[in-house]
């Protein structure tokens, strides 16, 4: 069995989506249709309550299933109805922070904000020491905002650090537009999750309370991140107990905490199909690459 792991769908790639494309985590709706198409001639689509008992009874049929992290809410509108149209659902794993509000964007989301939106081309960033000089006009420089040794720092920020810092990062890029503005629409909401479920018969899984790197976080913070997370996801329907590793880190001290808050599988990332070796908490999943 194969689990793919995708982020966006959109119609067309627009400027502000450049670090999203460069990163994997965008690709268009001619894309979708062409993966499913490519994906059916040689494997079975799986819809995720089969995929799910099948990892459980071991029996790894030749299939697929899809999964979708973040909870964006062009899911909804694009990647959604092309599904439906290939006969199959898609297992997503929403930040459940975005969705009860308690947070407003997410940590790459403010990150990508700074740059697409920034009314300078040129200037330089610092953090805890570390520099780098952008030039965005130069491609090399946005190799530098994706895969850069500054944004894994700022990724890896305690949260009321980054907001800091993010004021400060944004005196220096200037972004025309305001971070909320940015935000606005940018996930699914509540309502939207249900639709998914409830429309498309969409599955929902956890990616924790506030996508912290979990390898990050102390014991305590760890599994409060978790549990917060399915807490408020178990309630709505479609809900099912797996997990997928923000930015597919893992942390050791994750399993207690998954078996406390009663989840049965987890997501990372390893482009290779599943086998009946992978531990159930560390399942690899493709990511897709146009
Ligand atoms: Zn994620």
């Amino acid at each position: 069995m194969i689990a793919i792991c995708l982020h966006r769908v959109v119609p067309e790639i627009l400027p502000e989506m450049r670090p999203y494309r460069l990163r994997g985590t965008v690709i268009t709706t001619k894309e979708l249709d062409r993966l499913m198409q490519r994906l059916s001639e040689s494997l079975t689509p799986l819809p995720v309550d089969t995929a799910l008992s099948a990892l459980g009874n071991q029996d790894l049929k030749r299939g697929f299933c899809l999964t979708f992290d973040d909870g964006y809410s062009d899911n909804l509108e694009y990647a959604a109805p092309i599904l439906k149209k290939w006969g199959i659902n898609a297992l997503i794993f929403p930040v459940s922070g975005l969705l009860d509000r308690s947070m407003e964007i997410l940590p790459v989301d403010s990150w990508y904000w700074l740059f697409v939106s920034a009314a300078k081309h040129r200037f330089s960033l610092n953090l805890r020491g570390y520099s780098t000089e952008f030039n965005l006009q130069h491609p090399g420089s946005w190799t530098q905002v994706v895969h850069g040794r500054l944004k894994e720092l700022f990724l890896r920020l305690p949260w009321p650090e980054r907001k800091a810092k993010i004021r400060e990062f944004s005196q220096v890029s200037q972004p025309r537009i305001s971070q909320e503005e940015f935000a606005n629409g940018l996930y699914l909401d509540q309502e939207q999750i249900k639709g998914l479920v409830n429309e498309y018969g969409w599955r929902i899984g956890s990616h924790g309370r506030t996508h912290a790197f979990l390898d990050t976080l102390d014991p305590n913070d760890l599994c409060r991140e978790i549990e917060g997370s399915v807490g408020f996801l178990e309630n709505f329907p479609g809900f099912r107990p797996v997990f997928a590793y923000p930015d597919a880190r893992i942390s050791q001290d994750i399993q207690p905490c998954l078996n406390r808050a009663g989840i049965r599988f987890a997501f990372v990332l390893g482009n290779r199909p599943v086998t009946v070796s992978d531990p159930e908490f560390a399942l690899p999943r493709y990511t897709c690459q146009p």
